[in-house]
C-alpha cells in the first residue's frame, strides 16, 4: 500500500497519456482504478489517518496537523499516538500475526502510523527523514542506509520518498512481510507542476519502483493523502487571503485566533499556506459576525459554523474551531502575513492543498477486486472521471 502523498490525480492523467507510466497503466488495465474522495481538510495527518484506520476523522479524531486547546490558548500538534483514537489496521493485523512494515517519510507521521505496532516482533516502523538514527528497540530495524544501499536523503528532496521505497522494496525481498504501508512526501508535488519535467522523472523513478514491487509478488494498492493546486496569480505572486489581517481590522487584535493546520516544522515548501483554515472565538465577535465578514472574502468557497462543519466534513466536534474557512481551488489562506515566511518557495509558483478541490485522490489496485467490493466500488464511484476515462477506453474495457 503506497501513499503518493499530494498524489493529484492531474499527474497521472498526464504522464498516462504520455505513457510514461507503464506499471502504474498496466496496474489500472488488469486491476481497479477510480477516484476516491479524501478527508477534508485535505492534508497529509487526517488523509494518512483515514487510510490507515478506515474511519473518518470524526472517529480517528485527527483532522489536521494543529489544533486549539482552548483551555491552554496553545496550538496543539496533533502529531502523537494518543491523540489518535482507535486501532490501525497495521495494528490489527501485527496483532493477528501478520508481519507488518509501515516506513513514512516525514517522522511525524511515524508514532501516530506505529501506534498499537509491536516492533519486538518482526514489524518494522522508521521514517527516510530519520533513517540514519534507527534503532532495533525503537524501529525493528537497523543500519537502515547500508541495508537499502542509498545515503541519508535531505529533507526537501525527492529522494526522501524514493528511500521509503527502496527500503519498502529490500524488506520485501528480505522478509516477506504481509502487509507493508509507504507513506510518501508531496516535497516535488508542492514545488513541480504536471507539466515539469522534475515532476515527471519523480513519477517515472515511482512507477519504475511500484512495478518491482509487482515483480516481488505484492499486490499493490496506490493512492494519495490529498491533490494538489497552483495558487498563484499570472505575475505568479501567492494569491492569498491573509485571514487573520481581515479579522482583526473588523474585530480588533486578539478577539479572533486563526490556525493554519498545515503548519508544521517543513514548511519552506508551501509556507504554511493551505485551503482550510480554522476561526476561534475568544472576543466578542461571534461565528455568525466572523462568517457575515469571511462570506464577503473573494476566494472564499465556503465558511461554515462548528457544528455544519462537523456535519458536513466528518471532524471531531471537540477539536473543531468555531468557524471553518475553505477557499477556492486558485486561492489559499494565511493567519496574519507578518507570520508567514514564503522565501523557502525560491521564485517557484505557490501550489498547495487542504480545502474540498484538493480532496479527490486517485485509488488504483494492481489486482482485480473481488465481488463484494466491485459492488462497493460500483455504487461509490463518481461518475466520470477524464485520466480513468482515458486509461480504460485506452485499455479497451469497460469497468
Ligand atoms: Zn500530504
Amino acid at each position: 500500500m503506497v501513499c503518493i502523498d499530494g498524489g493529484d490525480p492531474a499527474y497521472l492523467e498526464r504522464y498516462l497519456a504520455e505513457r510514461a507510466i507503464p506499471n502504474i497503466a498496466r496496474f489500472m488495465k488488469e486491476g481497479f482504478a477510480t477516484v476516491a474522495e479524501g478527508t477534508v481538510p485535505s492534508f497529509t495527518c487526517p488523509n494518512n489517518m483515514s487510510i490507515i484506520t478506515g474511519t473518518p476523522a470524526s472517529r480517528h479524531g485527527i483532522s489536521g496537523n494543529f489544533y486549539l486547546d482552548v483551555r491552554t490558548g496553545n496550538a496543539v500538534v496533533m502529531t502523537g499516538p494518543e491523540l489518535l483514537r482507535g486501532d490501525t489496521i497495521l495494528a490489527r493485523f501485527a496483532t493477528a500475526g501478520a508481519k507488518v512494515v509501515s516506513i513514512t517519510a516525514k517522522d511525524k507521521l511515524r508514532r501516530q502510523l506505529a501506534k498499537g505496532l509491536d516492533v519486538s516482533r518482526g514489524n518494522v516502523s522508521f521514517s527516510s527523514e530519520l533513517a540514519e538514527r534507527c534503532t532495533v528497540a525503537e524501529n525493528g530495524i537497523e543500519d537502515v542506509l547500508e541495508f537499502v544501499g542509498m545515503p541519508q536523503p535531505g529533507m526537501y528532496s525527492m529522494e526522501l520518498s524514493l528511500f521509503v521505497l527502496e527500503a519498502g522494496i529490500k524488506l520485501l525481498e528480505r522478509d516477506r512481510p504481509d502487509l507493508l504501508y509507504l507513506s510518501l512526501t508531496d516535497w516535488v508535488q508542492h514545488k513541480y507542476a504536471p507539466h515539469e519535467p522534475e515532476a515527471k522523472r519523480f513519477y517515472q523513478e515511482l512507477d519504475r519502483r511500484f512495478g518491482r514491487l509487482a515483480e516481488l509478488g505484492a499486490d499493490v494498492a496506490l493512492t494519495a493523502d490529498h491533490g494538489m493546486n497552483d495558487k498563484s496569480d499570472a505575475a505568479g505572486r501567492p494569491n492569498v487571503v491573509w485571514l487573520q489581517d481581515i479579522l482583526d481590522a473588523s474585530f480588533g487584535k486578539g478577539d479572533t485566533r486563526v490556525i493554519c493546520p498545515i503548519t508544521d516544522a517543513f514548511v519552506a515548501h508551501h509556507g504554511a499556506l493551505g485551503g482550510f483554515v480554522r476561526v476561534w472565538c475568544q472576543g466578542r465577535a461571534t461565528a455568525q459576525d466572523v462568517m457575515k465578514v469571511v462570506k464577503q472574502i473573494k476566494g472564499v468557497e465556503s465558511v461554515l459554523d462548528k457544528p455544519t462543519a462537523c456535519r458536513v466534513h466528518d471532524l471531531p466536534a471537540d477539536r473543531e474551531a468555531d468557524v471553518v474557512v475553505i477557499s477556492t481551488a486558485d486561492t489559499c489562506i494565511g493567519g496574519a502575513e507578518a507570520e508567514h515566511d514564503l522565501s523557502g518557495l525560491e521564485g517557484h509558483r505557490l501550489r498547495t492543498h487542504g480545502g474540498v478541490s484538493e480532496a479527490k485522490v486517485p485509488l488504483i489496485l494492481s489486482a482485480p477486486l473481488n465481488d463484494a467490493y466491485r459492488a462497493k466500488a460500483g455504487a461509490g464511484a463518481p461518475k466520470s472521471y477524464q485520466i480513468f476515462d482515458f486509461a480504460l477506453n485506452g485499455a479497451g474495457e469497460s469497468r
